[in-house]
């Protein structure tokens, strides 16, 4: 056994002397994240490819790359605290004042700096259930409460009960949108009515980490319902269209003291020159990397068309995966398809999300749903 194997395995842990350290209730119980498993080979040698993580599969531009090789030289200096270069990016190209962006170490980490901005114990936190796998986590950290409401028929956000569960304890709603992992969209006559019943000091974070790829035109844009709302704030990502997931840069777009607060509760120097640098850089390269989306999408229909045709029954999706309601067998189906090379992501008991990939991936998940239903 080598040494890494060793302490991996735990036999050098050392014997410490002393009880356990006291740890806050609130940690007990919670889920951890769970990051998607690498994709091992196939036995048939076949190359493997993982679906489980809405990673973008195309590896990065070469503009961006480059840049990112030139920055990595100043690796000894600490970044620019506040990104002032990528937000004065932001501002501009979403046409709103730097001081209503605030920048994280990805979008879960500006989640994490928005419960800590409005949530503590005593408080509730409302969400739509099954969605996003971090909303209970980063809640739970918070000692905050979750209060979780169901989806309603075709895997949607259901916002009437959303604001029958919304009470005087509560401070903070997430929505959605397109959901993580559905795939389907809130529309913005559905915002509209909720924002109605919304109180005005609670705010509702949109969370639009699959923006780009969205193509209903009914489908909610944050931006627009940020314009007219003081409590909206819109959360997104470089890391699922733009392709940026290792790098950890996201962002908010919110009013005054919803900002404010977020560069209050955010980790100082979180977001690394590299990921400041990178995501300035994939700005200037929007239309390019939008063409990328834009092949995604049509991939997208191509493997949802297909699945549908073999007689799965699948959530119409807005985002980049598609949502297979396989119930009980869904670790079987997960299974299945890693003996295939393909790395999957179950919920288990309900379902699996798979990514829309390169297109060889996409022609093996259509190859295995098909297998799968012909028994
Ligand atoms: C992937 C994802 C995020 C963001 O991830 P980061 O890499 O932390 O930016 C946020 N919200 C949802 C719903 C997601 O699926």
């Amino acid at each position: 056994m080598s040494a890494t194997e060793q302490s991996r395995s735990g036999d050098r842990t050392p014997a410490a002397e002393g009880g356990p350290v006291r740890i806050r209730k609130a940690l007990d119980g919670l889920p951890s994240y769970r990051p998607g498993r690498p994709a091992a080979p196939a036995p048939g040698a076949e190359q493997a490819f993982k679906i489980s993580s809405n990673e973008n599969p195309y590896p990065p531009l070469p503009g961006v790359l480059e840049a990112v090789t030139a920055t990595a030289g100043t690796m000894n200096r600490y970044p620019d605290m506040f990104a002032t270069g990528l937000v004065a990016a932001l501002a501009d190209r979403f046409d709103v004042p730097p001081a209503h962006v605030a920048t994280g170490t990805g979008s879960v980490g500006v989640l994490q700096q928005i419960v800590q901005a409005t949530a503590a114990e005593g408080d509730e936190v409302v969400y739509a259930w099954r969605s996003f796998e971090a909303y209970p986590i980063v809640v739970g950290i918070s000692g905050a409460t979750a209060v979780q409401v169901p989806l309603a028929p075709g895997a949607r956000h259901d916002l009437p009960a959303m604001a029958e569960a919304i009470t005087d304890r509560t401070r903070l709603v997430f929505v959605c949108t397109p959901n993580n992992p559905t795939g389907a969209v809130v529309r913005r006559d559905e915002l509209a009515a909720f924002l109605r019943r919304v109180p005005e000091d609670v705010l509702v974070v949109v969370d639009e980490a699959y923006r780009e790829f969205v193509r209903d035109p009914e489908a909610v844009e944050g931006i627009d319902f940020y314009r007219r709302h003081r409590n909206v704030c819109v959360l997104r990502t470089f890391s699922k269209a733009y392709g940026l997931a290792g790098l950890r840069v996201g962002f908010a777009i919110a009013h005054d003291e919803v900002a404010d607060a977020l560069r209050k509760t955010a980790v100082p120097f979180g977001v690394s020159g590299v990921a400041q640098r990178a995501a300035v850089e994939s700005l200037a390269r929007e239309a390019e990397l939008l063409e990328r989306v834009e092949a995604l999408v049509g991939e997208r229909a191509r493997v949802y068309d297909a699945l549908v045709a073999q007689g799965w029954e699948i959530p119409h999706t807005e985002a980049n995966f598609v949502w297979l309601a396989l119930g009980e067998r869904t670790l079987d189906f997960a299974g299945f398809c890693e003996t295939a090379g393909l790395v999957v992501r179950p919920f288990a008991g309900e379902g699996c999300r798979v990514t829309i990939a390169e297109p060889e991936a996409n022609d093996r998940l259509i190859r295995l749903a098909g297998e799968w239903r012909a028994g």
